[in-house]
Formats: C-alpha cells, structure tokens, sequence
C-alpha cells in the first residue's frame, strides 16, 4: 500500500519500484517533518488547479485542486517532494484540512464573480480513516455559507480502502449526506477494481493517466479502457480519463464514448488568479467537436 504511495507520488502511472533506502533517508528526515510544519503555519503551501473539460463541448466541468509547496529557497515543489515525509503523520489530516479550506475559499470566491466551478481535492488515505472527518467537513462546509456542498468533490485512491471497506464507505456516505460529490481516482491501478467500484459510494471515476497515454500504440489499453467505460455505465458512474496530453489521445476517447477529460493536452495545473481567464478563452480543437463516436458494432 504504501509501496505504491510512493511509486505514485515518483511519477504518474511509471510503476517505480520501492526502494527502502530512498524511503529510510526521506522519514529519518525529522527536520523535513519539523519543516512541513512550519511551512503549514507560515503559509507557504499553495493550491494549482487544472481544468476538467467536455472534449466535445468545451464546458468547463470543474477544476482539481493540486497542492505545492512554495518553497523559499528550492522553488516550487511538487507533492511527490512532500507528502511522503508527512503520510504517516497527524500533519497529514492538518495539511488535507488546509486543502479543503482554501479550496472551498477559492471556489466561493469563484462564484462571487459569476464563475461556478466545482473544486476536486485529493484526499490522503489516513485522513480518510478520521473517524470525525464527516463532522470537521461540515464544519468547513460552514465557513462558506454561500457555497453549495455539491461545489465540492474528494478523490479518493480505492487504495484507501484496503482492509477498511466498509468503514471508509460509511464515512464517504456521511460526506455525500452533506452533499459533497465523490469520485474515484487513478482507477485501473488498485487491486479489487469491482468490488471497490460497486461498493464505494463515487459518483465519477477517473481512468489513471496510464492507460490514456498508451492508448495510441497499445490495443490492450484500448480495451482496457473500452471494459472500464462499461463498467461505469453499468455501475451508472460518470468517467473521466486523465493524462489527455494529445489531440489523439481527445479524439480516441470521444470514439470510445468518453466525453470528459483532463490532461496537459488541454491544460497544465495552474494559479488561481490564471483559472478565470482559461476558462472564458478555452475551445476544443475543431477535431474533437467534430468526432463521432463508433456506431455500436
Ligand atoms: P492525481 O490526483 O492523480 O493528480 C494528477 C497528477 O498528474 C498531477 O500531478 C498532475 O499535475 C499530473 N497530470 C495532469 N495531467 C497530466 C498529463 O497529461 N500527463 C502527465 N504525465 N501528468 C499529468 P501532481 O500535482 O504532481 O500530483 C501528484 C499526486 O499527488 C496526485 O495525483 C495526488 O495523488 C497527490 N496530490 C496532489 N495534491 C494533493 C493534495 O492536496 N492532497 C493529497 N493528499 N494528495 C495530493
Ligand atoms: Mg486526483
Ligand atoms: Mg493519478
Ligand atoms: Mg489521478
């Protein structure tokens, strides 16, 4: 489980071997741990949104909140630089709440100026064994009293699950009781795909990136995701696929059927203050409009 954490955090679908040494020098780190902390109370986390589009339409579906670490002297850090110091820490739950928050604040600031636009945050697995996490989601719910619940959205890895399915289900459906939205992330790399999409309560699942971005030379991708598109059908979840990085990539998915997507193809995570503009000037490639799906054989 937390091999596949780390191999995660490494690279995107890149499978990294688990290497112990790497992993023993990262936690001896207490000064890293001490560090994280004090970058939580200076403040010097930031979120980056990247944009969840329609390829055919071009609607802006929401924005998936990525968080980094503006560090003052080594730039900004990706989470894969600091999440692995923290995850078996109660910093883990502090920063995830951080996260939360600002997102909330920046989607009801959003709204303020016209934009509705749903935020996605990315929910560590200890966090989601917080027994009273439902209760402190409610309670940051409160401070943006304007903003609906369903503006809201946790990814969850079905990792998280593991050896805990019924009691993380339980606690998804307290949070979907307050009306914040669920959907299952990186979908195809876990182990027990069917049972954990048939009993966690997600409304959306985001194919991982890795089978998107061989779609175009391996037919067994293809088949993958064609089967997953299915699955989700039947289970009647909405699916998203991550890592569209090319026009191939838009154009394959909309025959396969799937309308929704993210990816550097479209757009890389970026500022707040950037989000606004993005969207009012952000159109599909005229390709991707225009591209019928397979007629069913
Ligand atoms: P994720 O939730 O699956 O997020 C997608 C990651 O893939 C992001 O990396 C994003 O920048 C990257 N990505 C997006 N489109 C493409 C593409 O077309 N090609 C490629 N190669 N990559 C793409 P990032 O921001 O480095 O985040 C990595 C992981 O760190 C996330 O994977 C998520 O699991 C975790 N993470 C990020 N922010 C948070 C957070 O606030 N809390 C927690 N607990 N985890 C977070
Ligand atoms: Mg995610
Ligand atoms: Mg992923
Ligand atoms: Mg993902």
């Amino acid at each position: 489980d937390q091999a596949m954490y780390q191999a995660k955090l490494a690279g995107k679908g890149r499978y990294h071997l688990f290497d112990p040494e790497h992993d023993r020098s990262v936690r001896s780190h207490h000064e890293s741990l001490e560090r994280l902390q004090q970058a939580l109370a200076r403040e010097e986390f930031v979120l980056h949104y990247q944009p969840k589009v329609n390829l055919r339409s071009g609607e802006v579906i929401g924005v998936e909140a990525l968080v980094r670490w503006q560090h003052p002297e080594r730039g900004l850090l990706p989470p894969g630089e600091f999440l692995p110091v923290i995850e078996e820490h109660a910093l883990t739950e502090a920063l995830g709440e951080w996260v939360i928050r600002r997102a909330l604040a920046q989607a009801a600031a959003w709204r303020r100026e016209g934009l509705g636009l749903p935020v996605s945050v990315n929910m560590a697995a200890r966090h989601l064994r917080q027994r009273e996490f439902p209760e402190r989601l409610a309670a940051l719910l409160v401070e943006q009293p304007d903003l609906p619940a369903g503006s809201l959205e946790l990814e969850i890895l079905e990792t998280s699950a593991l050896g805990d399915l019924a009691q993380v289900t339980e606690l998804l459906e307290a949070c979907r009781r307050l009306g914040v939205q669920v959907s299952l992330d990186d979908f195809g790399t876990g182990y027990s795909s069917l049972t954990y999409l048939k009993r966690l309560p997600a409304g959306t699942v985001k194919i991982d990136q890795s089978f998107v971005r061989d779609l175009l030379d391996a037919p067994e991708d293809l088949k993958i995701l064609a089967g997953v598109l299915g699955l989700a059908e039947a289970f009647e979840r909405q699916v998203i696929a991550e890592g569209v990085e090319t026009l191939e990539h838009g154009q394959l998915l909309l025959r396969l059927g799937c309308e929704l997507g993210q990816g550097y193809g479209i757009a890389r995570p970026m500022p707040a203050a950037e989000v606004p503009g993005w969207c009012a000037g952000w159109h599909p490639p005229a390709v991707w409009a225009g591209q019928a799906p397979l007629a069913p054989s």
